[in-house]
């Protein structure tokens, strides 16, 4: 055994361009499952993991993607302030071999930095089946750095990565930064000068040339982030300032422009040194294909015929396993009644077993094939890179309802889960597109609503239950379209701006990929049902049976008295105390609805339809229905909200936002479908 004290340990960060496989490269390394998507902006926060490379421990942090150094993007300013601030002893910069010119723009930044940096340039068999030949030697000849050809999704050439790397941490090398051009070189030497001779600052700024360079482009977060509170800065910056102004005076172009034109006029330079492709003007595979797919015409009708499918199937193919697994707690359910009156067991054990716990989370548990089938068809999208164009096709439709064509992708995501999807917000450069974005969010229905909704479509609505599901999903859609079209109004008249989406190729998505995306995202759902859904099924049961003696969740319960309190809100749209119950709970985590119903009516009727039939008519279930889809989706989309606008301002106002749209809606429909004789 060696002395683990005497063991080295290095700090790596994984940085480059968005989609260019750093998350996949990671994941390779430290064994870790982190999600990995081909689209732009699946990794928005650093992630930390951990490896031992030849008895150097590794700490290795996988960085938000980012085209340079002058962030855009909340996602972006991470990745910019970890590298400055927390210095890693390595940059592994992750670069895609397919569009190699402008990922060495963001090389050309890092250099400046004054960290070791190794290039993993990946993508390498889709370089090779396209015959592009790369001079690797060359490269890292011209780049000044180690470079090692990887394939991220197979994990070939992470070993010789990790060997490099640790390399490089050893040695004192340090890469050569790119020459500007004469004048411009003199003008950050003199940059370089002015910062130096003011202790305070040089003290702050040991990454001198990278700073001067930023400072002489007038990056005005870089400013801010010098300048605050040191002293004499108005002169310093004065100094400056007319530093630049001659600068831009002789190359009449603005600072930023000089240095901007410089990498790039590098980037390429590099590129068509090293870099032979044959075919590079012609059309690709991927072209060929979004000529069709993202035809004028043709293209959203595509979109809309792949994801009506994605929902049929779900539903239809659902139905099946949905039916074995009721029949299962059934049989469960009969078993355990037949142990406990075998142990003689009291009669509160036994309706804590059977009416709270296997009512209650095996109620919920039933719907997993549904998620696990919504998942497995939104995996192949993501990874195929059909997410992406997705995004571009209703960039336009976007527009016009006032949102910007980026947030289709919190969007997409919040089909899944509403809180990753308020994260993934963090690639919206505009702090108001995103507030925006956040905000019709919670409208947008997460799959923690699918139970309940298959549950009520089923029991009320048996011969047209995909129809009722689909209205539901076409519903969410429009009152999050229409609420940004208002809140904007409102809030941001005016405000418009510009999207460029890039679009990754096609690739076929690899099966474990599919794999790991479908189980990560259903085991979320099982993990939820063991505890959250478990610890409300059994509140409820409790309220249900309490105080001691009363009739269980008869009308003395103190789960009615609750029910009871809030039920003159819910009678308005035709839902009983113990919907209101439902509704209440509903609020830590949506499944819970479906766990409430379970529980409060579940074992004192032969089956929950006839139980559901009880409590609602086919017009109330559906009001019930539009109010669950559009308040609040749990707790946790509360917390997510603050977190990402910092204070309860916004996560009060979107609380409300939601009860009273939903209010309104379930009314609306209940009281317009009883005039027109629907009820009864
Ligand atoms: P990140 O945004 O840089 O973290 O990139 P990801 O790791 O999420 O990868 C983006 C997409 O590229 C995913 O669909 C990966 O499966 C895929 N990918 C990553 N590396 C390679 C590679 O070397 N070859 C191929 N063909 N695909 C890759
Ligand atoms: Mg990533």
């Amino acid at each position: 055994m060696t002395d683990s004290s005497q063991k080295k340990k290095i700090r790596i960060a994984i940085a480059g361009n968005p989609n260019s496989g750093k998350t996949s490269i990671f994941n390779k390394i430290t064994g870790m499952r982190q999600h990995v998507g081909n689209w732009p902006g699946v990794t928005v926060e650093k992630v930390v993991g951990t490896a031992e490379v030849e008895g150097v421990e590794i700490e290795l942090i996988d960085l938000p993607g980012t085209y340079s150094l002058s962030p855009y993007s909340p996602d972006e300013r991470i990745a910019r302030d970890f590298l400055l601030f927390e210095r890693p002893d390595v940059v592994c910069v992750v670069v895609d071999a397919l569009s190699l010119e402008r990922n060495l723009y963001f090389v050309a930044q890092l250099v400046e930095l004054d960290i070791p940096i190794v290039l993993a340039l990946n993508m390498m068999d889709i370089a090779k089946s396209r015959k592009i030949e790369i001079d690797i030697e060359e490269l890292s000849i011209l780049v000044g750095a180690p470079v090692v050809p990887t394939v991220g999704s197979a994990g070939k050439g992470i070993p010789e990565l990790l060997k490099k790397i640790v390399e490089v941490a050893g040695s004192d090398y340090s890469p050569v930064p790119l020459n500007y051009g004469k004048e411009s070189e003199r003008a950050i030497s003199e940059v370089e000068g002015v910062i130096s001779r003011a202790p305070m600052l040089a003290r702050k700024c040991h990454i001198g040339r990278f700073l001067a360079a930023m400072l002489l482009a007038g990056d005005p977060e870089i400013e801010n982030l010098i300048f605050k509170n040191a002293p004499d800065s108005d002169v310093i910056k004065a100094k400056i300032e007319a530093i630049r102004h001659k600068a831009e005076a002789r190359e009449r172009v603005d600072g930023e422009t000089i240095l901007a034109d410089a990498r790039n006029g590098w980037a390429s330079g590099v590129y068509h040194e090293v870099v032979k492709d044959p075919h590079h003007d012609e059309p690709t595979a991927t072209d060929k294909i979004d000529d069709v797919l993202l035809h004028g015409f043709f293209g959203p009708f595509i979109f809309a015929a792949i994801m009506f499918a994605i929902f049929w199937t779900t539903f239809r193919l659902g139905a099946f396993p949905v039916a074995w697994i009721e029949g299962f707690f059934g049989w469960l359910g009969n078993i355990m009644t037949a142990a406990l009156d075998g142990i003689g067991a009291s009669a509160i054990v036994k309706s804590l077993i059977i009416d709270g716990i296997i009512g209650g989370v095996g109620g919920v548990l039933a719907f997993l094939p549904n998620i696990i089938i919504l998942f497995f068809f939104v995996a192949i999208l993501e990874d195929s890179g059909y997410m992406s164009r997705a995004a571009f096709l209703v960039d336009k439709l976007m527009h016009r309802i006032g949102l910007h064509g980026k947030s289709f992708i919190p969007i997409i995501l919040g089909f899944g889960c509403t809180v990753p999807a308020i994260m993934a917000t963090r690639t919206l450069e505009n702090r108001q597109d995103r507030l925006l974005t956040i905000l019709i969010l919670p409208f947008v229905m997460c799959s923690a609503r699918i139970p309940i909704f298959v549950l009520i479509s089923g029991a009320f609505f048996p011969n047209h239950a995909g129809l009722v599901m689909f209205s539901m999903y076409a519903l969410s859609i429009a009152v999050a379209m229409l609420t940004a079209r208002i809140l904007k109004s409102i809030m941001f008249p005016g405000l418009s701006t510009p999207f460029v989406m890039e679009l990754p190729p096609y690739h076929l998505p690899t099966g474990r990929g599919v794999a790991i995306h479908t189980w990560e995202r259903s085991w979320l759902f099982v993990r939820k049902a063991g505890t959250i859904i478990l610890a409300g099924s059994v509140l409820i049961w409790a309220l249900g049976s309490l105080p001691p003696g009363v009739q269980y969740a008869g009308d003395g319960s103190w789960a009615a008295s609750i029910g009871k309190f809030f039920a003159p809100i819910v009678e308005t749209f035709g839902v009983d105390w113990r919907g209101a119950v439902a509704l209440l709970f509903g609020f830590a985590a949506k499944e819970i609805v479906v766990a409430t119903l379970f529980v409060l009516i579940g074992t004192e009727n032969a089956s929950i339809n006839v139980g559901l039939a009880h409590m609602f008519t086919p017009l109330s279930a559906y009001a019930f229905m539009v109010f669950t889809l559009l308040y609040t989706p749990c707790i946790a989309t509360v917390a997510a909200i603050k977190k990402e606008t910092g204070g309860w301002k916004w996560p009060a106002f979107s609380v409300l936002l939601g009860l009273t749209v939903a209010w309104i809606l379930a009314t609306a429909v209940f009281q317009i479908g009883k005039i027109a004789g629907l009820e009864g």
